[in-house]
């Protein structure tokens, strides 16, 4: 972990530093090595959160184009289970980074778990799929020859595959700086909605402190929720799930009338 608690205070690893971990309050050590970024570890033990994923610079990239104080929030859902969100937004959408491979059913209770969720997937862990994720875009349409969102009819690619079912957002990475790909929730194995997403814009909209009223990523899943209507009748609507913490995701309450989930 990037954080621990250290005589009250959130503190990254510094030698000898003593420290405590913020969700379950046990005592931490530094761990400095020439191949993992220095981290917070649990002593003697594994880390108390079993969806913690191992640390690299990947993660450590991302989490900081965020405040520090949006990175590692503890979250307790009122049956007192508790996990480690990599960053929860001023806006309250909760970040995902994920780069190992994750079961289906670790990814649905996340998902339940966080209701406001949105992952973001290393796109390099596997040399093939940036290829065939490119082919399956090429392949996408649109009525509109000049958008960033395309429809993409029976998709290919074992990247697409994985994460077609997720009931979240999901932004995969593909290393280049330049982009993000969004797959949204309403996508399944028939078919896969994908926008082009700027990656400096995305940071820039999550970043930005929200004006009373929808945040600007409301907006742009609204814009795309238009787009896919274009597409698709409207699923029956889906009965909202158990809230977490005090109030449900306020992101939500205006899709679900479209039939989305978002
Ligand atoms: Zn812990």
């Amino acid at each position: 972990m990037k954080f621990a608690l250290s005589n009250g205070n959130r503190q990254e690893a510094q030698p000898s530093l003593p420290g405590e971990c913020p969700c379950c309050g046990r005592p931490m050590v530094v761990k400095c090595g020439e191949v993992r970024v220095r981290h917070w570890a649990h002593k003697g033990r594994r880390i108390c959160d079993p969806w913690w994923e191992n640390e690299t610079e990947w993660h450590r990239g991302w989490k900081d184009k965020f405040p520090d104080d949006w990175q590692e929030v503890v979250h307790r859902a009122e049956t007192g289970e508790r996990h480690i969100a990599d960053v929860k937004t001023g806006d309250g959408w909760v970040i995902e980074f994920q780069h190992s491979n994750i079961r289906p059913d670790e990814r649905r209770s996340r998902e339940d778990f966080y209701e406001c969720l949105i992952w973001v997937v290393d796109g390099t862990r596997r040399e093939r799929d940036a290829v065939q994720f490119s082919r399956a875009w090429a392949n996408g349409k649109s009525l509109d020859p000049f958008s960033s969102k395309r429809k993409v009819s029976s998709p290919e690619g074992a990247l697409l595959r994985d994460w077609a079912g997720s009931g979240a957002h999901v932004l995969f990475d593909f290393g280049d700086g330049q982009a993000l790909w969004w797959l949204f929730p309403a996508s399944d194995g028939q078919r896969a909605y994908v926008q082009r997403l700027s990656l400096a814009q995305f940071v820039r909209i999550h970043r930005a402190t929200s004006a009373p009223g929808p945040c600007e990523f409301d907006s742009l899943v609204q814009n795309f929720s238009a787009f896919i209507a274009h597409y698709e009748p409207p699923p029956p609507t889906k009965q909202p799930r158990r809230p977490i913490e005090a109030a449900p995701c306020p992101h939500r309450r205006p899709y679900i009338s479209r039939g989305f989930r978002f």
